[in-house]
């Protein structure tokens, strides 16, 4: 990678909720959490559609309660999924926003936008929310940014993996690496608290964030991270335990007032952000209360919630994260009381009741609490991005072995799944099975590739298919070789031999239906670009919009001041029919901005050297 000509790479923690930049600042030897244009380190994956123009991350979130319908968050959640997933669709329940079955089952999102409907796939959310990011750091690093690692849930499929690079390129950006959050989590503890950490220790990394839940335990022994088991779940996380809160509340509701209030988007959009606000003071709090005005028919809604019963509606949840914590230490093979440490990370971690299981569960050990849970996984990536840029020389020289999260195999007959690469097999990683023909003189076969750990083929998640033609005529049990290869990306890679002829067929599984095509990027990345010119455009009316109703009210102010400024009347009249005419042209929706500008340029010519004499003054 040519540095110098393309710019920095940075770190992107794409999170369900927020999303994270950063960057390896070479002159300093460390990472910088790069903070966005309101100061924060942290930005909502958030994108919002008005009449007037897009909005991404915070002033997106601000303004959802007042649009709810065409405000979208969660596109994590849909992204690599069919619409007919049973997860899609209980979160559609919940959502203000519409999702439809698309082309081939793909789920998408239904906005108005400057009063049009618009249809958006989750690549198509995902890559705002990235195109924000990259923004936020090309304004940090005052140079462009075209090449970045961005994280993703260490529990994510092979099609979730190959979206979000998609996404990436939507955005304009190289994704130079998908790499996993809590490896990239590990990374930051691992730099941070040990460095030259000569012993070997086993790091436990508990993330809880907002849609996801991921847990790995990870080896760190001198500068080597190596994973040794993952698991999780890519839809558990903060927003279930406010949908819990939400439904409880609603359920009060009913009984109180004797009213439904599901049905209506903006009282549960509103009473959701009330929860989430509540969720997070109780993890400080015993008690915590809810007040919002007038939220449903003209009914103000007040209660509260204490600890116990917030811990007592989650509670399966909770558990549901510790059986995780469990069977990957099954996988690891490795007993609770080898582990060095316990991190930390992600927002929901924060809950105490969960760090109270998590502890419990380690048998009293001390949670490692050190390491920011909001920034770890955006700092591990900065690091692994620095890696990856070859001029970049000061970045210490980690070797990371990450693990497949799922089985991959494929079907063979009875609908029996075959797995190749068991879950939790090191990466990068070539493995070859060898399968035999079922019928005599079968020309052909038929490949089915399948990721899952069920037994039964069609229970697991099919990725795609391929022939594998040209057989050597022969009677059944005639052998072939089917090769898996997954790549530094956890990306998977098909083929198939014929072993007497050499016949090989292979499938990168990217003409999987749901996997986007070259020309629909192509034509995303344009509609990108489009937006972007759309959200300048808008800018710069706003800015002139301003600056003509600045100079109006000058106007005004200078004829409030007529007598100190020495008008004469006839300077008196000419100051007034300007700002007829300003107004006028002020109160225009439809006016071309090219218009406005010129505009003001001439009636600032025309009227500077009345006024002026204020200013001077
Ligand atoms: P993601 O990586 O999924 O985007 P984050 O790690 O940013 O998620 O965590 C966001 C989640 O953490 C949200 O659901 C938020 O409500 C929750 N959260 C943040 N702070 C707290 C807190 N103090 N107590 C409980 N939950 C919290
Ligand atoms: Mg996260």
């Amino acid at each position: 990678m040519k540095r110098k000509h393309e710019g920095c790479a940075v770190g992107i923690d794409l999170g369900t909720t927020y999303s994270c930049v950063a960057v390896w600042q070479e002159q300093h030897c460390r990472v910088e959490i790069i903070h966005n244009d309101q100061g924060n380190k942290i930005t909502p994956s958030c994108v919002a559609f008005t009449e007037e123009q897009r909005l991404i991350g915070d002033a997106a979130k601000n303004q959802a309660s007042v649009n709810p319908q065409n405000t979208i968050f969660d596109a994590k959640r849909l992204i690599g999924r069919k619409f007919s997933d049973p997860i899609v669709q209980d979160d559609l329940l919940l959502w203000p926003f519409k999702v439809t079955a698309g082309v081939n089952d793909k789920p998408m999102i239904t906005v108005t936008y400057k009063g049009q409907e618009k249809k958006l796939c989750a690549e198509e959310v995902s890559s705002m929310v990235l195109t924000k990011m990259r923004e936020i750091a090309e304004a940090y690093l005052e140079s462009p940014v075209k090449n970045a690692v961005v994280t993703v849930p260490a529990y994510f499929s092979d099609s979730q993996r190959k979206a979000t690079i998609d996404a990436g390129a939507i955005a304009g950006l190289n994704v130079l690496r998908v790499m996993n959050e809590p490896t990239a989590a590990a990374v930051a503890y691992g730099l941070d608290k040990r460095t030259n950490c000569v012993e070997k220790r086993n790091i436990f990394v508990f993330d809880l964030g907002g849609g996801t839940f991921d847990v790995s335990l990870l080896t760190i022994k001198d500068n080597n991270f190596r994973v040794k088991a993952t698991a999780g779940n890519t839809h558990l996380g903060g927003e279930d335990f406010d949908n819990r809160m939400v439904n409880y509340f609603v359920q009060e509701f009913k009984r109180k007032n004797k009213l439904d209030i599901s049905g209506n988007a903006k009282a549960l959009r509103r009473l959701r952000i009330a929860c989430e606000r509540a969720k997070r003071s109780l993890s400080f709090l015993v008690v915590s209360t809810i007040e919002l005005d007038s939220l449903f028919e003209g009914i103000d809604f007040c209660s509260s919630i204490n600890r116990a019963k917030f811990e007592e509606i989650n509670m399966d949840l909770f558990n549901e994260c510790m059986k995780c914590v469990d069977s990957c230490l099954t996988d690891a093979n490795m007993d609770k009381s080898n582990v060095d440490d316990v991190v930390l990370v992600g927002g929901s971690s924060r809950i105490p009741k969960v760090q109270q299981l998590l502890q419990d569960f380690f048998k009293g050990k001390e949670l490692c609490k050190s390491i920011n849970p909001d920034e770890a996984v955006a700092y591990g990536a900065a690091v692994q991005a620095a890696l990856l840029s070859e001029d970049v020389k000061n970045v210490p020289k980690l070797v990371l072995q990450d693990v497949t999260p799922l089985s991959l195999g494929r079907e063979t007959i009875g609908d029996i799944m075959s797995v190749v690469i068991p879950r939790n097999t090191s990466i990068p990683v070539k493995k070859t099975g060898t399968f035999c023909t079922v019928e005599d003189n079968q020309s052909y076969s038929l490949i089915k590739v399948y990721e899952g750990e069920r037994t039964r083929a069609s229970d697991n998640n099919l990725l795609g298919s391929f022939t594998l033609s040209g057989h050597t005529l022969a009677p059944r049990g005639h052998p072939y070789d089917v090769c898996f290869a997954i790549d530094e990306n956890g990306v998977l890679t098909v083929s198939a031999t014929e072993k007497s002829t050499g016949k090989m067929n292979e499938i990168t599984i990217t003409n999987y239906k749901e996997r986007m095509s070259a020309e629909e990027i192509k034509k995303l990345i344009k509609e990108a670009e489009n937006y972007h010119i759309e959200d300048k455009k808008f800018l710069r009316k706003a800015k002139a919009v301003n600056a003509l109703d600045e100079y109006i009210y000058k106007m005004k102010d200078s004829l409030k001041k007529k007598d100190s400024l020495k008008l004469s009347s006839q300077e008196i009249r000419k100051i007034e029919s300007a700002i007829v005419a300003a107004t006028n042209l002020f109160d225009n929706q439809n006016v071309e901005i090219d218009v406005l500008e010129n505009y003001l340029i001439g009636l600032k010519s025309r009227m500077d050297h009345i006024i002026m004499a204020m200013v001077i003054d």
